[in-house]
């Protein structure tokens, strides 16, 4: 391998390195991220619940009142029972009120309907309330133990940025052009080992006469495939 690589490679693992705590950092808050998603999703199902018992809670108001207004006019009807003068009078009299006690009897059934099922919402509501509280715990503390880890892998990154500068440091300017320009496009893996005359990151076949020239470790060469920085690994 010629001596300019040397550096490069030890760049290279210091960089490929950086990448992979990054990478480790990026899916950090995928638990979280699920965390917060059921949390908000329960906060929407207690919402549209507490919708459901205000829509109740007026109907319940409405049948009260009607309820109310059809027991005075029944009450009525009832109080002129007794000044009925003729039978056909007394049977549309008697015939009025049995529908109103029907219409109300309605009412009441409807009325307990209600008051049941907000019975039901408010109880499905506390305990959504209380797994709410849990997942919310969970969330506040997934996001305190990311925070950490994120910290630690930070400093990390700092510390093998300081390493890199100080490798890259003992590279040429223009190498270290080429190198950087490379491992943007290549995702960080720049220099490749030749072995049997086949390129180790793309895989591909190297000329033999090339081949040749690259074991002789005498200027910079480049796989004619995908253009990353090559040396031969000599097996003897
Ligand atoms: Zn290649």
């Amino acid at each position: 391998m010629i001596s300019e690589l040397t550096p490069l490679i030890r760049l290279q693992g210091i960089d490929l390195e950086i990448r992979k705590i990054q990478e480790k950092k990026e899916k950090l808050p995928e638990r979280l991220d699920a965390l917060r998603e059921r949390v908000a999703g329960k906060e929407a199902a207690i919402e549209e619940k507490k919708e459901k018992i205000t829509e109740l809670r007026k109907r319940k108001i409405e049948i009260e009142d009607e309820l109310e207004l059809e027991t005075e006019r029944m009450k009525k009807s009832q109080q002129k029972m007794s000044a009925v003068q003729n039978n056909r009078e007394y049977q549309a009299l008697n015939k009025e009120i049995e529908e109103i006690k029907k219409a109300n009897k309605t009412r009441e059934d409807e009325l307990l309907e209600l008051m049941e099922e907000m019975k039901k919402l408010e109880e499905a509501i506390a305990e959504s309330e209380k797994e709410l509280e849990t997942d919310r715990k969970e969330a506040a503390a997934e996001e305190t133990h990311i925070n950490e880890i994120a910290e630690n892998l930070d400093r990390k990154i700092n510390d093998l940025n300081t390493e890199a500068e100080a490798v890259a440091a003992e590279v040429k300017p223009d190498l270290l052009a080429r190198y950087r320009f490379l491992a943007e496009k290549r995702q960080g893996l720049v220099i490749a080992a030749v072995s049997d005359g086949v390129c180790s990151a793309c895989n591909m076949n190297i000329p033999p006469q090339m081949f040749n020239e690259l074991l002789r470790d005498e200027r910079m060469m480049t796989c004619p495939s995908c253009q990353r920085m090559i040396y031969a690994l000599k097996t003897d």
